[in-house]
């Protein structure tokens, strides 16, 4: 059974600091449609702000990389997001304290340990339009294909695929939650731009942590 080291949850930052580099200007059109076209630019600035702590956070348990993660989001991140992605960091720390490697399934404890702070703060349910319907999918996937025995390998490629599936299914979606509800009826017809960095999320992991 394989293993997940400190320096691997490091680089699944990394990698998604790049993803997010890289995707920023889509990631904000999205947002420019049911939202404040700010989205890119919000998860961009935090994740650059994460990377500017390298030197500071790497060599260190997972406990204290996620939580460095969590409290520089919350701080750098203007926005709804920075502080449910902050919480959700901080909430999967608390799984790892004092770790220095996590077998698949506790890294699968962690995701809902995350997960569940998200919902605790934002409310959010599936079917809301918001991060938690690629979220939910992509860990249940994950959860699943752990307990039936698969490689790590293939639970991160299966929760990628929930994460796809999770965010298409927001396009038809009437926002409950966050600045897209706003827009009411409006807001169908487009994807929601936090089910679209939390699918990089998980790209992110299918690349480092195996
Ligand atoms: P803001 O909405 O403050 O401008 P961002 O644009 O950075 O913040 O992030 C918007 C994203 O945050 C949405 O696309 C949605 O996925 C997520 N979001 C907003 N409110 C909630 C909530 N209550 N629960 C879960 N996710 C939410
Ligand atoms: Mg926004």
């Amino acid at each position: 059974m394989s293993h997940i080291s400190s320096n691997q949850v490091f680089v699944w930052i990394e990698r998604y600091a790049a993803h997010i580099a890289e995707q920023k200007d889509y990631l904000t059109r999205l947002d420019s449609a049911i939202g404040d076209a700010d989205h890119g630019a919000n998860m961009h600035r935090g994740l650059q702000a994460v990377l500017a702590k390298k030197a500071e956070l790497q060599n260190n348990d997972i406990g204290v990389i996620l939580k460095g993660v969590a409290m520089t989001l919350i701080s750098k991140v203007g926005g709804a997001s920075g502080a449910l992605y902050g919480t959700f960091f901080l909430q999967a720390s608390t799984v790892a304290q004092s770790k220095t490697q996590l077998s698949a399934s506790e890294f699968g404890s962690l995701l809902e340990k995350g997960l569940a702070g998200i919902v605790l703060r934002g409310k959010a349910a599936i079917g809301d339009k918001t991060m938690v319907d690629a979220l939910q999918p992509a860990i249940k996937a994950y959860k699943h294909s752990v307990e039936s025995g698969e490689t790590l390998e293939n639970a991160l490629s299966n929760a990628v695929s929930a994460a796809e599936q999770g965010l298409k299914s927001t396009v038809p979606l009437v926002a409950r939650k966050g600045r897209a509800s706003y827009l009411g009826e409006r807001s169908a017809g487009h994807p929601d731009p936090g089910a679209a960095s939390t699918l990089l999320l998980f790209r992110s992991a299918a690349e480092a942590l195996v």
